[in-house]
C-alpha cells in the first residue's frame, strides 16, 4: 500500500517482530521510518544467545542457542502468506520436530517455523535498509506543535516525528503512554506478562541418544526441552547436545528474584530427572525472561493494535495481537495498515476501526 499522504516521519520504538513488521510496511509505503531499540540488535524475544565458552581442548567456541521463542506456528491466512514469502526468501524454514512421546497434548503433526541460522534474522531482514538505532532506550515521548520528540538517557533528541509507534511489552510501554493516552497506559500496566527462566547450554551426549528433538513435559518445572542442534540450519556435532530448556511460568514466577546460580542448579536437576540420567554439561547458563508471554486471554478482544490517528500514536505487540510470534506480526502489520488507511494526522479520513474509536475515547 503506498502512502496516500506526503511522506511522514515515523519513529518505531522496539525492533521485535511487531515493530519490524510495522516499520517494513510503513517504509515500503514511502514513509521515512527510524527504529529505536534498547538492545544491541533486532529480534526482541525472537532471540539467539551466542554462548562463548572454552572446550576441553582449550579452544574458544561460540554456540548459538535460540533462548527466546523456539519456533512458531502459522494459522492466520495473512501470517501464513507472510511466512510463505519468508520461506521463499530463505529467512525461514519449516521444522517438524520429533516429539518426545511423553509430551502429552502436543500435536505431533504441527509444523513450526524457525529463522535460519538464528531467530533474530527474521527481524533483521524486515528492517533491511531502514535506519535503526541500537542501545537506544527510549524513556519519554514529548509532544509539541503536533510533532513528537523522544527522550533517551535524560536527553531529548533533536529529531521530530509525525508518528510514534510503540512496539514493546505492555509494562514497558505504559510509562511512555501515561501523558498522552492514560487509558491505554492503565490497560497496558495491568497486563500480567508471564515470566520464564531459561536454561541453555552444551552437554556431552546422553548415554542413549534421545529419540526426540523437542519435549513438553506434562508436569513439573519444565515446559519445553529443545535440542537446538536438531533445528534446521544449526551447528551439529556428534559429541555435543545443544539444549534450550524453558521453565513453566508459575515455577518461574515463584523464583523471579532468585539468584541465577540457584535457578540453574534447580533446572539442571529437573533436566536430569526428566532424562533419568545426570547430564555432563560442557557449558551452561540461565536467562530470566521477565516478560516472556502475555496472558492467554486477549487483553482487548477485537483489537489487534491501538491507533490514535489524531495524535499519530500507535501501539502494537503480541499482547494485543493474540500472543506469540503470529500475534506480534499481526499486531504490527495491522497497525501499519491502519496508519496508511487513516491518512496520518487527517481528522476524519479513513474508516475508524474499533481500536481507533477506543483511542479517541481514551
Ligand atoms: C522463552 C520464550 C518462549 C516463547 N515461546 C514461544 C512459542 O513457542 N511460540 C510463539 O509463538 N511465541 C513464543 N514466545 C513469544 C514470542 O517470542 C513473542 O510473542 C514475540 O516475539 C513478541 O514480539 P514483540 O515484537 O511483540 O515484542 P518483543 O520481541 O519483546 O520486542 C520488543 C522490543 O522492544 C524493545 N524495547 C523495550 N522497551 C524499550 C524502550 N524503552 N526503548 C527501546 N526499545 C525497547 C526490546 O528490546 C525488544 O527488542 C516465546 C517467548 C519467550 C521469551
Amino acid at each position: 500500500m503506498r502512502a496516500s499522504n506526503p511522506s511522514k516521519r515515523v519513529a518505531v520504538v522496539g525492533a521485535g517482530l511487531a515493530g519490524s513488521a510495522a516499520a517494513r510496511r510503513l517504509a515500503d509505503a514511502g514513509h521515512d521510518v527510524q527504529v529505536f531499540d534498547k538492545a544491541r540488535g533486532a529480534g526482541g524475544r525472537l532471540a539467539t544467545r551466542r554462548a562463548e565458552w572454552i572446550d576441553r581442548q582449550d579452544a574458544p567456541r561460540t554456540t548459538r542457542l535460540d533462548h527466546g521463542a523456539p519456533g512458531f506456528g502459522a494459522r492466520d491466512d495473512r501470517f501464513r502468506a507472510f511466512v510463505a514469502e519468508a520461506v521463499g526468501a530463505g529467512w525461514l524454514t519449516p521444522w517438524t520436530p520429533v516429539w518426545s512421546s511423553a509430551g502429552l497434548g502436543v500435536d505431533e503433526r504441527a509444523e513450526l517455523f524457525v529463522a535460519v541460522p538464528e531467530m533474530p534474522r527474521l527481524c533483521r531482514e524486515l528492517l533491511a535498509g531502514i535506519d535503526c538505532g541500537w542501545n537506544e532506550p527510549v524513556e519519554g515521548l514529548l509532544r509539541g506543535g503536533a510533532r513528537w520528540r523522544l527522550r533517551r538517557r535524560g536527553v531529548v533528541l533533536p529529531d521530530e516525528y509525525d508518528i510514534v509507534v510503540l512496539a514493546m511489552p505492555p509494562v514497558q510501554a505504559a510509562p511512555l503512554l501515561i501523558p498522552h493516552a492514560p487509558g491505554w497506559a492503565r490497560t497496558a500496566a495491568r497486563v500480567a506478562m508471564r515470566p520464564c527462566w531459561t536454561l541453555m547450554g552444551i552437554s556431552e551426549p546422553t548415554r542413549a541418544p534421545p529419540g526426540w528433538q523437542a519435549a513438553r513435559p506434562p508436569q513439573g518445572p519444565l515446559d519445553w526441552l529443545i535440542r537446538n542442534e536438531t533445528k534446521p540450519g544449526r551447528e551439529r556435532r556428534d559429541d555435543e547436545i545443544h539444549w534450550v530448556v524453558h521453565a513453566r511460568a508459575d515455577w518461574s514466577a515463584e523464583r523471579l528474584e532468585a539468584p541465577g546460580e540457584q535457578v540453574q542448579d534447580e533446572l539442571e536437576a529437573a533436566v536430569d530427572d526428566w532424562l533419568g540420567e545426570s547430564l555432563r554439561w560442557k557449558h551452561a547458563l540461565v536467562h530470566r525472561w521477565r516478560y516472556a508471554l502475555p496472558p492467554v486471554e486477549a487483553v482487548e478482544p477485537g483489537h489487534l493494535h491501538w491507533w490514535d490517528r489524531l495524535q499519530g500514536l500507535g501501539v502494537c505487540g503480541d499482547f494485543l495481537g493474540g500472543s506469540g510470534v503470529e500475534g506480534a506480526w499481526l499486531s504490527g502489520a495491522t497497525l501499519a495498515d491502519a496508519v496508511l488507511a487513516s491518512g496520518t494526522g487527517a481528522r476524519g479520513r479513513g474508516r475508524a476501526s474499533g481500536a481507533d474509536a477506543a483511542a479517541e475515547a481514551a
